[in-house]
């Protein structure tokens, strides 16, 4: 299912890109939740973590690495959050699973 960051991905539509390699792509929240808020998503079309497959496993962990390579770019060095929201429940609205780097504020727990 294709959703608006395949558009950005493929440059359709604008975005303000902190990262990219072949495999992921990482970019500014239009409506932040915090003074740091990145997307970082494979661009792979995957939709949400609920679909996962084995063969998913090298990007999604290279997407990891390349947040918390994102966090310390960003002077996030007193830390910072990193979640997913999957599906209805977990919050999620694109259908295109995405990690949320929040930073640069204190979190608070638990989630609402
Ligand atoms: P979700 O609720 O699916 O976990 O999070 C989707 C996130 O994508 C939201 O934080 C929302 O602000 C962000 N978002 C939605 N559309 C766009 C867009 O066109 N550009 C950017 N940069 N962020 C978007």
């Amino acid at each position: 299912m294709s959703s608006i960051f395949s558009k950005i991905i493929a440059r359709e539509i604008p975005a303000d890109i902190v990262y990219e390699d072949d495999d992921c792509l990482a970019f500014r929240d239009i409506a932040p939740k915090a003074p740091v808020h990145v997307l970082v998503i494979p661009k792979r079309e995957i939709v949400s973590l609920a679909e996962l497959q084995p063969e998913d496993e090298a990007v999604m962990g290279r997407c990891v690495i390349a947040a918390s390579q994102i966090a310390a770019a960003e002077g996030l060095s007193g830390g910072y959050r990193l979640i997913v929201n999957c599906g209805d429940d977990g919050g999620q609205e694109v259908p295109h699973v995405h990690f949320h780097l929040l930073g640069g504020r204190k979190m608070t727990w638990p989630p609402g």
